[in-house]
């Protein structure tokens, strides 16, 4: 890559642009096809330079090109960023691997459309990247150095999600260490529902029990603990709309993630009304939030009261 020239003033490069479009548009009809490529590049350059130029004005204006996209993605923390604004902030345009260095050695998490996951709460295009926290995350790069051992390990890919999420449980992943560890960035996704509907892992998102959780963002709440047999059908959707509706708590003793210990690990499950053996549907109103404490009683025989309330309650109010 060319070495950066000195920064020039915005002022300059507008007038040395304009200039040399009206040149172009005087001279082209007798240029050759190279020559007025050759003027086009010149154009080109002035334009990169015009972006660098331009953004340092508002305030970012740091000489490196990873830094520049670094400060641009903390200034639009939260808000999703086509990649063609990257290139006019960086002056680069192969600035995937800044974003990967970003990612891997600074421990920023920045969502990309390459691996799409809407089950996180992720719908980007392929070409657009949001940066979820401001925070870098100091963990990130334990985690990289296990997700590099586990996609080289021997394994499918369903196993290789699995041990990264069991050498993590209780901590937070991301999509994109997700999708490099199934070395599929379609299909992570799927293996992630296939250990929840399949094997009953306890696998949470900001839509399925976490609340404090942000987009793209994954826990495995627990390596012991997984779902009942009958409780692993529930669809995506159907977990999503109970766990909003419930507003992520317990709906017998009104227990919410803020209250979590060390010493109190619980987590937030969902719960049958009337049970799916006994021919209790997959629906919202047979389902209701409960934490694992209440569960494991309620499944003991407690609470019967209070869980006879909940459904008589739903079969008033709702009507999924
Ligand atoms: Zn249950
Ligand atoms: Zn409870």
């Amino acid at each position: 890559m060319a070495k950066r020239r000195q920064p020039q003033s915005v002022d300059w490069l507008i007038k040395q642009i304009d200039s040399q479009l009206k040149k172009f548009g005087r001279d082209r009809h007798g240029l050759t096809l190279r020559e007025k490529v050759v003027s086009l590049t010149k154009v080109h350059e002035n334009f990169r330079d015009l972006g660098v130029s331009a953004v340092a004005e508002s305030g970012i204006d740091d000489r490196n090109a990873r830094e520049r996209i670094r400060l641009y993605l903390i200034e639009c923390v939260g808000t999703v960023i086509d990649s063609v604004e990257l290139q006019v902030v960086s002056g680069i345009a192969e600035f995937a691997r800044r974003i990967r260095e970003l990612r891997i050695e600074s421990g920023y998490q920045i969502a990309s459309g390459a691996s799409p996951d809407p089950g996180a709460g992720i719908e980007l295009k392929p070409d657009q990247y949001l940066l979820v926290t401001a925070e870098p995350d100091p963990d990130v790069a334990r985690r990289w150095h296990v997700a590099n051992r586990i996609r080289r390990s021997g394994v499918g890919s369903r196993q290789r999600v699995l041990r990264f999420l069991m050498e993590n449980a209780g901590k937070v992943v991301t999509t994109e260490e997700l999708a490099y560890v199934a070395k599929d960035a379609k299909e992570f996704a799927r293996r992630v529902r296939e250990l929840r509907t399949e094997q009953g892992y306890l696998v949470a998102t900001r839509f399925t029990g976490r609340p404090d959780l942000s987009v793209g963002q994954y826990v495995l709440q627990s390596t012991e603990r997984v779902a009942e047999p009958h409780d692993r059908r529930i669809p995506d959707d159907v977990q999503k709309s109970v766990y909003t509706r419930d507003q992520n708590t317990c709906r017998i003793c009104g227990w919410v993630r803020e209250r979590w210990s060390v010493a109190d690990p619980r987590i937030l499950e969902l719960h049958h009304l009337d049970q799916h053996q006994k021919g209790g549907a997959n629906k919202a109103k047979n389902l209701a939030v409960i934490c694992s404490k209440c569960h494991d009683e309620v499944h003991a025989g407690k609470h019967a009261k209070t869980v006879a309330k909940v459904r008589e309650h739903l079969c008033r109010t709702s009507s999924l």
